[in-house]
């Protein structure tokens, strides 16, 4: 019987052409062999990452291949790869290590960001901005709409897929190393101070030491807790979103469009931000203790809800997690810093974090204390404000007059 090393797979679909027996499919990032293989090893050859392998195949232990750089960072979102540039242009060495093959892809976003938070990391690039916008629309759930649509902050739909690909590309123009298909798998750890990570990638495990580890590896972040850093998130404090591209539709593209209410989006809001070309991201989050359904279905009931948008067709979904809690008390241990969505650095009002994780990314090379302290001395401070804002007004409250005016700015649609 043949098996697969998920970590070379790069799921291309090569070998299910070459089966005589139908024994193999692809289910998008999950390759999976029934049991009517008669190992005849045709899809060995095929396999262009040699990630198959037949019954008995004994892997050498490989030895770990050990390397040394000043910083390494795990994850190339905006926060990782905005570090792994400003650590590389101050002439550190640097190594960018990002688990998915493609950066950038699977989006998990709803890609908007307000003007004037990215205009200090990068100029806008019309290669990777969807839309350029100026207005917001705010509809409470069976009432008028509350407002607009407002002039408002001028800002950008982006392309993630190819925003988040451009910021890596500048780490690595800057002198960043960056590896692909690359996962942290822990720390090297020495009396508790991290000395670096383990890694594994398609030419197998490695040890990797360094003077700084930048933790920037997401919502789903592992670096933290290896270090004994607490990240955990109650679930009031994590929204589940879901999202469709939609196209076909009809839309102000200048417009970005947000509706609340409990029937809606429980705990949440939905968006509706234009793409161009007749497309939007239409999505939804729900705060994880106050839903009862998925944020799927409240998003399938939500499209149907406004016939404009039911005309549409889906051509991508999105799913994903949003941390909206307070700022964590310690982003740093001795050897290590986290960043973006892995030190919980989101906007607890809107679920905004691309600026965030860019802005934490832009002071890597300060000291690791000098880190912490700015940040809760400036943006840091402002989530705090907007979580005891998030308290303050419980789920049932958030179309409440008061409510409505503070998320309003937070949004920028005043
Ligand atoms: C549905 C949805 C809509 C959103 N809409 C918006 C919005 O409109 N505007 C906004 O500002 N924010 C939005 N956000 C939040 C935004 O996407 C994040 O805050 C932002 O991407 C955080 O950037 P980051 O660099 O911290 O993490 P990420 O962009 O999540 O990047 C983390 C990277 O680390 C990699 N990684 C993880 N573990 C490892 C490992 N062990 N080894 C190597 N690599 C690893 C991941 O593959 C990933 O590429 C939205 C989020 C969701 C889910
Ligand atoms: S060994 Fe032969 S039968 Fe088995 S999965 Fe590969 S190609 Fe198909
Ligand atoms: S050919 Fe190799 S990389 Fe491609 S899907 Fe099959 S096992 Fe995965």
């Amino acid at each position: 019987m043949i098996t697969v090393k998920a970590d070379r797979c790069g799921y291309c679909g090569a070998c299910v052409g070459v089966c005589p027996v139908g024994a193999i499919e692809l289910a998008e990032t999950r390759l999976l062999i029934n049991e009517t293989c008669v190992d005849c090893g045709l899809c060995l050859a095929a396999c262009p990452v040699g990630a198959l392998q037949a019954e008995g195949y004994a892997e050498t232990d490989a030895v770990p291949v050990r390397r040394r750089y000043d910083v390494v960072v795990v994850g190339a979102g905006p926060g990782g790869s905005v570090s792994a540039r400003e650590a590389a242009r101050l002439g550190l060495s640097v190594l960018l290590l990002e688990k998915r093959q493609e950066i950038g892809s699977p989006v998990r976003c709803a890609e908007g960001i307000a003007h004037e938070l990215l205009l200090p990391f990068i100029e806008p690039d019309p290669r990777w901005i969807s839309a350029v916008v100026s207005k917001a629309q705010i509809t409470v759930e069976d009432a008028a709409t509350l407002t607009g649509p407002t002039e408002g902050r001028q800002g950008y739909i982006l392309e993630r897929r190819i925003f988040d690909r451009v910021l890596a590309e500048e780490a690595a123009k800057a002198g960043a190393q960056v590896m692909v298909k690359t996962a942290a798998t822990g720390l090297l750890l020495e009396n508790g101070v991290v000395r670096g990570v383990v890694a594994r990638g398609p030419a197998g495990a490695m040890e990797i030491e360094c003077a700084v580890v930048i933790g920037a590896d997401g919502v789903e972040s592992q670096v933290g807790p290896w270090a004994g850093l607490d990240t955990a998130l109650p679930l009031k404090d994590a929204m589940a979103c879901a999202q469709y591209l939609l196209a076909g539709i009809e839309i102000d593209p200048a417009c970005c469009y947000y509706y609340v209410g409990q029937g809606v989006a429980p705990g949440g809001y939905a968006w509706v931000f234009p793409k161009g070309e007749g497309k939007a991201n239409v999505g939804l989050g729900v705060q994880a203790d106050q839903s009862a359904d998925s944020a799927l279905s409240y998003l399938t009931r939500f499209i149907e809800s406004q016939p404009h948008l039911a005309r549409g067709s889906p051509v991508t979904l999105v799913v994903g997690g949003v941390p909206v809690s307070p700022p964590l008390p310690r982003l740093v241990t001795s050897g290590l810093m986290l960043v973006g969505d892995a030190a919980r650095q989101v906007d607890p009002l809107t679920g905004g974090g691309i600026a965030n994780a860019i802005a934490a990314g832009d002071t890597s090379a300060e000291a690791l204390a000098q880190y912490e302290k700015r940040w809760m001395a400036g943006r840091g401070r402002k989530m705090a404000r907007n979580h005891r804002l998030k308290e303050r007004f419980g789920p049932n409250q958030r179309t409440s007059p008061d409510f409505l005016r503070v998320f309003a700015v937070a949004v920028g649609g005043v």
